[in-house]
């Protein structure tokens, strides 16, 4: 599309939601939460399922990868493990995966968001050329945004939080794309700690430091990189059990699809 195109033109588009994050961290029941959200406020949502090994999944899926690849299948075929099975799973729906772009684009006035559940393991999507391709896929067609689930009350030392916080980082030097962090389980720990360690550089640099394992000059230069990358990108607090945060999301999402918007 060419500079200037105008913004209703862009706003029949679709807006696509990649959900990422650490294994456990929520993103299946952040999704469904999601999906409540969406059929409880009339947005029209399109789901779709990545994760090829999820036994049974809380919502049901308008895409699901596993209505085309059966990993057990693929595991055996191949010869591999469940990681393995996995991967190869992606990378044989990786090669279709034009023709899920154009159901999307079919329906395309009809849709506000597209929901995308990934698989269980991060780096199986973050890491893999399936994953890359995909991303692309989506972000080359449609304002795309990462949504990275954190898992808050497994954050709350500072050392995984800098490691939690770092791989966010690596998340968006990889895709370009816009990023909103989901700060989940605020149900069992709120995530004040986070604002204020992303708010407050010296406050999280004493925290990191008063943690032995730490040399002081590595994470001194971690900060440093950490408080720009918090710049670049939208936090939000929420509960995939109790529904808390999700219209906050819904914002935070509709904001940067504006930013991005601009320079598209
Ligand atoms: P995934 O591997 O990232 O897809 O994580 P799941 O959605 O499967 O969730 C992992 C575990 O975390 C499950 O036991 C969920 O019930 C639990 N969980 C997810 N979100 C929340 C939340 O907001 N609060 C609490 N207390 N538990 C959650
Ligand atoms: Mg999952």
């Amino acid at each position: 599309e060419q500079a200037g195109t105008s913004t209703t033109n862009f706003k029949r588009k679709p807006v696509i939601i990649i959900v990422v994050g650490m294994a456990g961290s929520g993103k299946t029941t952040f999704l469904h939460r999601l999906v409540c959200h969406t059929q409880a406020s009339n947005i029209r949502g399109y789901v779709m399922n990545l994760d090829p090994a999820v036994m049974t999944l809380p919502f049901s899926a308008n895409i699901d990868i596993r209505d085309t690849v059966k990993y057990k299948e693929v595991m055996k075929q191949f010869n591999l493990g469940p990681n393995g099975g996995i991967l190869t799973s992606l990378n044989l729906f990786a090669t279709k995966f034009d023709e899920v772009i154009s159901v999307i684009e079919r329906r395309a006035d009809q849709l506000d968001y597209v929901l995308v559940d990934t698989p269980g393991q991060i780096e199986i999507f973050t890491w893999s050329a399936s994953g890359a391709i995909i991303t692309e896929a989506f972000a080359s067609t449609f304002p795309t945004v990462i949504a990275y689930v954190v898992d808050t009350p497994r954050s709350s030392s500072p050392v995984t939080f800098m490691s939690n916080m770092l791989y966010a980082c690596s998340i968006l030097y990889k895709t370009r794309l816009p990023v909103v962090l989901a700060f989940n389980k605020t149900d069992v720990a709120k995530h004040q700690f986070a604002l204020e360690w992303m708010e407050d550089f010296e406050a999280f640099q004493a925290a990191v430091s008063s943690d032995e394992s730490y040399t002081s000059t590595l994470s001194q230069s971690l900060c440093l990189v950490l408080d720009e990358f918090y710049k670049n990108l939208r936090t939000v607090g929420v509960s995939a059990v109790t529904g808390a945060g999700m219209e906050e999301f819904f914002k935070a999402i509709d904001a940067i699809a504006e930013e991005y918007m601009e320079n598209y």
